[in-house]
């Protein structure tokens, strides 16, 4: 792989087609991303997002930014958190993502910032956001570095990161995995979604994606300080962790 390419999954591709292959991915997906994610997680991803809440401490009248926040999860948890003294904002890169992430927080009563942005040129001040969530959007950046570093830079001095993301599954575990992802998660993909390649896309994107104590290492390079993780379901998912001093 030279200077100018990276993965889309486990093809190598030029890097400015990266982007426009994953944005082809979530305009898909966007319409039967939320059943898609309960069905393939066997609803284990709200478990998740539950932990991820819990770790980032977000209190009252706190600065949330959610960066690929895509259908509005994590957002509208931390809605309910920070109260009306406090600010969540929403951010994606892909517009059709961020439009149902928009109307299930206006469902749900909250009319908070949205904002269409790539998480590697963030449009937000130095040292702004008491807490910065990315759920399982990372993976899907070209410039890993170049975002971790957009994250670190708009948190305040004590402020934190919090990454979840697929990661690297405890090794006996891997065969059975392997087969779910491989086989049957394209094919839930082709009945639900009408779209295997999307899905396979996303299990190819795991296996390349860093493994736990690689992003550790990135996150410190991008300036976060105290990093840790947690392996959540053997490994499956990981929440990293890494504060801004
Ligand atoms: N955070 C949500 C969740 O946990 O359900 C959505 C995750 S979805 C798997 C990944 C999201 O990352 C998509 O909405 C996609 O548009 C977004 N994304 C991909 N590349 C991005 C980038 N460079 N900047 C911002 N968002 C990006």
């Amino acid at each position: 792989m030279n200077d100018k390419s990276t993965h889309f999954g486990f093809e190598t591709v030029a890097e400015a087609d990266k982007a426009r292959r994953v944005a082809g991915v979530f305009s898909s997906v966007a319409e039967s991303y939320d059943v898609m994610n309960d069905l393939m997680s066997m609803g284990l991803h709200r478990l998740w997002k539950h932990f991820t809440i819990q770790v980032a401490g977000v209190r009252t009248g706190d600065r949330v930014l959610d960066v690929a926040g895509g259908t509005g999860d994590l957002s509208l948890a931390f809605a309910k958190k920070v109260g009306p003294k406090g600010a969540v904002w929403l951010t994606d890169i892909n517009q059709a993502m961020l439009s149902r992430g928009r109307d299930r927080l206006v469902d749900h009563g909250y009319t908070l910032p949205v904002a269409r942005c790539d998480a590697e040129k963030l449009p937000f001040p130095d040292g702004y956001f008491d807490c910065v969530t990315v759920a399982f959007g990372l993976r899907n950046m070209t410039h890993k570095d170049a975002a971790l570093k957009e994250m670190a830079r708009v948190l305040k001095p004590g402020g934190r990161l919090l990454v979840l993301e697929f990661s690297r599954v405890w090794a006996p575990l891997a065969p059975a995995y392997d087969f779910y992802s491989f086989k049957i998660l394209p094919w839930l993909g082709d009945k639900v979604a009408k779209d295997a390649d999307s899905y396979r896309y996303l299990a190819e994107s795991i296996r390349m994606h860093p493994a736990q104590p690689e992003l550790k290492t990135m996150m410190e390079e991008a300036g976060l300080a105290r990093v840790d993780y947690f392996n959540l379901t053997g490994g499956v998912v990981a929440l990293h962790r890494g504060y801004r001093i």
